[in-house]
């Protein structure tokens, strides 16, 4: 049975992960980097009054991976009026023909699942034609560290390839750094083989670049192994069953 969570054991869930997160941070080496990673709550499958309250103990960022659920929670009335300050991170598999629905959504932060040169030039052309101001959409290139046939990303060999083509050919997108989810069969090793593929990734791509490496970010870490990912590095961890509780699996 989905339970809905009481006020009280959402901001439990989000004061027990941020401690947690405070806790990782002082366990890492100098040489994984001092950034405060960011919390994005992953409020899929979970109401609108679940993601206020969330709001309200001072949660900003959140995550959501299905376009029509982020448009219902991004354009509806009450989150827009009571979370002015609201940062939407998209994580899920995005389709072409989703692409200018997503674009358009307030309050847009991030799409952290680009994952081809063909749903980048999408992403870039939608800018265009939107043509609201000057500031360029953020955007984390997904990479497939465990290779599993059902998860999406470029494999990583192509990251070179891929984050080239945004940078010479995508004139309105920023990438801000690499996402992964990885199997959930290795977030309990020692030194989880799917980070530490993405970490390879993103000095081969600062190296190649240029780019400061504390300047790069790096998505990963969810409610199973954040704390790790932070110990590795990670600069943005997506936490949604810490926080909200358990959550029902959509049919397949
Ligand atoms: C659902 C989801 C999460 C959060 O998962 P939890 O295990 O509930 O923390 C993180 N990242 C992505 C891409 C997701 O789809």
């Amino acid at each position: 049975m989905l339970r809905k969570m009481t006020e009280t054991e959402i901001k439990q869930g989000l004061k027990f992960v941020l401690s947690k997160i405070e806790e990782a941070c002082s366990r890492r080496t100098k040489e994984v980097g001092q950034i405060n990673p960011r919390l994005v709550a992953v409020s899929k499958t979970k109401p609108v009054e679940s993601i206020i309250e969330a709001y309200e103990a001072g949660q900003r960022h959140f995550g959501e991976n299905y376009v029509q659920e982020l448009e219902e929670k991004a354009y509806n009335k009450q989150i827009l009026e009571k979370c002015k300050e609201i940062k939407w991170h998209f994580i899920g598999h995005l389709q072409g023909n989703k692409v200018n629905k997503v674009v358009n959504v307030p309050n847009l932060y991030i799409i952290e699942t680009v994952d081809s040169q063909k749903l980048a030039r999408k992403l870039n052309n939608s800018c265009t034609s939107s043509g609201e101001g000057n500031s360029k959409l953020r955007v984390f290139i997904q990479v497939n560290t465990s290779g599993e046939k059902e998860k999406s990303g470029c494999i990583p060999n192509d990251i070179i390839d891929m984050v080239s083509f945004v940078k010479n050919e995508c004139p309105n997108l920023q990438i801000d750094g690499l996402m992964t989810i990885g199997d959930a069969d290795h977030s309990q090793e020692a030194q989880n083989p799917d980070f530490l593929k993405l970490i390879q990734c993103k000095k081969e791509v600062c190296q190649k670049f240029n780019i400061p490496e504390e300047e790069f970010e790096l998505s990963m870490g969810m409610s199973g192994d954040f704390e790790h990912a932070i110990e590795m590095g990670s600069t943005n961890v997506r936490v949604g069953s810490a926080i909200f509780g358990y959550r029902a699996k959509k049919n397949t």
